[in-house]
């Protein structure tokens, strides 16, 4: 074994991996979206694996409350005001100079997903974002990459592709956010280490072992589901694999954002209108701020940010003229 394979021996011993595997791994691009909890764990895996070549892809700064499950930062990080991209790079570069990682500090969105990709043997979601993976989604398909999700991968060839199994995104608001419905560190830990575990496969070329299955894991009631998908794959009309219609990247679906001039705010509103439910959404929120509703919009403060929530997912946030941080700030409290 050479001074290069020195460091990564034990998982060149591993018969699934080979001196073969290793060696593809080294020479591999991957493009990581989202460096929040999930991306710091695959990114960690990743590099310290010996992937050749990483690029980092994340819109935000670190907060305190990230340090709980995010495995790449520390306080010093927070104190810093550093972007998670560029603090996650720094400190996988320490745990392996032998990788490239590059950061790039951005909203992923239509305009820049093909450029993000462009190079990479694989794409990772690490963003946990339903938007940003459908269009990866429509991007994988397109180019006929690889692209890993939480708990679920797909290989082109296979049929690679989200909207076979999930043909919509749920709409804001009908999911919990981390913020909302809160999370554990381990179950992150979890999710992403199968994840790297299949990106590993699809890297040192082992596609023959990738996972075919969904699996669902609740680990405070204790529940593990395998869920077959594969006999869909392929099988239904589906607008992006089957009928090649890329309605993410194109536009047709997804967010867009409006600084409203002089107002000191920013308006975010949906392609595909949602039905919120302000019930239950002020029940989550007041635990966080200040909330009142009524037939025609909900209201919430926090952290200096005033919420204006109509019931079909427009929201005028005030408090910042920022664009990504009025995504950011949405996709955190609303849903995404
Ligand atoms: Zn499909």
């Amino acid at each position: 074994m050479d001074d290069s394979l020195e460091r990564y021996s034990r998982q060149v011993r591993f018969p699934g991996m080979s001196e073969e595997g290793q060696r593809r791994l080294m020479r591999s691009r991957v493009t990581l979206c989202g460096c929040g909890a999930l991306g710091t764990v695959l990114a960690n895996a990743l590099v310290r694996a010996g992937v050749g070549h990483l690029r980092l892809v994340d819109r935000d700064f670190i907060e305190t409350s990230n340090l709980q499950r995010q495995i790449l930062f520390d306080e010093k990080d927070v104190a810093d005001n550093l972007p998670k991209a560029e603090a996650a790079a720094r400190k996988l570069r320490l745990i392996n100079s032998t990788v490239t990682v590059e950061p790039v500090v951005t909203d992923i969105d239509r305009t820049n997903i093909l450029a993000l990709v462009d190079g990479a043997d694989l794409i990772l979601d690490g963003t946990d974002n339903f938007e940003v993976r459908y269009l990866i989604n429509d991007a994988a398909v397109q180019l006929g990459k690889p692209w890993v999700y939480g708990g679920c991968v797909g290989s082109h060839g296979q049929t690679p592709c989200l909207r076979c199994v999930f043909e919509a995104a749920p709409a804001p608001g009908e999911t919990g956010t981390c913020e909302t419905a809160g999370v554990l560190g381990p179950i992150v830990n979890i999710i992403a280490s199968f994840q790297a575990t299949e990106a590993l496969k699809l890297l040192a070329g082992r596609a023959d072992q990738i996972n075919r299955e969904l699996l669902y894991f609740d680990v405070w009631e204790n529940v593990q589901r395998r869920i077959k998908v594969a006999p869909l794959l392929g099988k239904v009309d589906c607008p992006c694999c089957q009928r090649r219609r890329f309605e993410w990247l194109e536009g047709q679906h997804g967010s867009q954002t409006t600084s409203l001039c002089g107002r000191n705010a920013v308006q975010v509103s949906h392609r595909t209108p949602a039905r919120l439910d302000f019930e239950q959404m002020s029940r989550e929120l007041g635990q966080l701020g200040t909330v009142s509703f009524n037939r025609f919009l909900l209201r919430f403060q926090t952290e200096g940010y005033e919420f204006t929530v109509f019931p079909d997912g427009r929201a005028i946030i005030k408090g910042t003229a920022d664009e990504d941080k009025a995504r950011t700030l949405y996709a955190k409290y609303v849903g995404h």
